[in-house]
């Protein structure tokens, strides 16, 4: 990779992320990510351009605001470092091409939907129907200029939004049945019709079951542990915090758009030899 493609994917992949950062905020008030400009929660003043360019305003003003000196959060910086990296990493391995922008704009997007489903325990639309109509334009795209990467082809694109969407759906209606509350959203749905669009139909699924495996195993080492832990404390009874599922399905479409065929391959393999 040369430092030239290096620099620019990070610097393009910074400004996503400050981006990114707007729609995690917004789209779960349901507020334009366009207007208002950006402004101090704490004293309203508006943040100038010089004072809103990624990660460098943060260092800059020492995390504090112009205006009234309130701490400005890490989490900023944070996302745009991490989205910039992503670019840097899709582009390091992809090349300069249709390929790593879709992949850059992917990863992306997944990890807007795992950080509002964490925060707000909602997917906006915003990141599911534009990137459904992303993955299905890309797929179309890819195919006339025979750049396909590692996503899927338009036909097994629509199937893989149908597939996904519809699996998920019914693992949620029998989670229902069994937990007696909604087990999963709709926005779950609308995630999957967008990860199947980007992977097909055989990495739909797969990405169901990474995610569940992601989930069980971040609950047995994590997520339980701390909560006995923080009970004994307190002198209460360990009771299990519910965990969306989107947290898990985003990095496992992600982990199943590089890893989904070598794993399937390898698991039948196994099966067949
Ligand atoms: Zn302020």
């Amino acid at each position: 990779m040369s430092t030239f493609l290096a620099a620019f994917s990070f610097a393009i992949g910074a400004c996503v992320g400050s981006f990114l950062n707007v729609c995690i905020a917004r789209w779960p008030a349901d507020e334009s990510v366009v207007r208002p400009r950006s402004k101090c929660p704490r004293c309203g003043s508006g943040i100038a351009w010089y004072d809103n360019i990624p990660l460098l305003s943060w260092l800059l003003l020492r995390a504090k605001c112009r205006g009234c000196g309130e701490p400005i959060s890490a989490i900023y910086p944070a996302v745009e470092l991490l989205v910039a990296l992503l670019w840097v990493a899709s582009f390091a391995t992809f090349g300069a091409g249709l390929t790593a922008l879709r992949v850059a704009i992917f990863a992306t997007i997944l990890l807007g939907v795992a950080a509002t489903d964490l925060k707000h325990y909602l997917i906006p639309d915003g990141f599911t129907i534009s990137g459904l109509v992303l993955a299905l334009l890309g797929a179309f795209v890819g195919a006339f200029l025979g750049d396909r990467g590692p996503f899927a082809g338009p036909v097994d694109a629509i199937f893989g939004a149908c597939v996904g969407a519809g699996a998920i759906t019914i693992i949620g209606w029998l989670g229902e049945v069994v937990m007696k509350r909604e087990a999963m959203g709709f926005g779950d749905s609308t995630l999957m019709a967008m990860a199947g669009a980007s992977l097909g139909s055989a990495r739909a699924l797969l990405t169901i079951f990474v995610g569940a495996a992601l989930a069980a195993i971040i609950f047995l080492l994590v997520v339980a542990p701390v909560g006995y832990i923080r009970a004994r404390a307190k002198g209460t009874a360990f009771e299990a915090p519910l965990v969306p599922f989107g947290v898990f399905l985003a990095p496992a479409a992600l982990l199943t758009l590089i890893w989904g065929f070598p794993l399937i391959n390898w698991y039948l393999d196994r099966i067949l030899n």
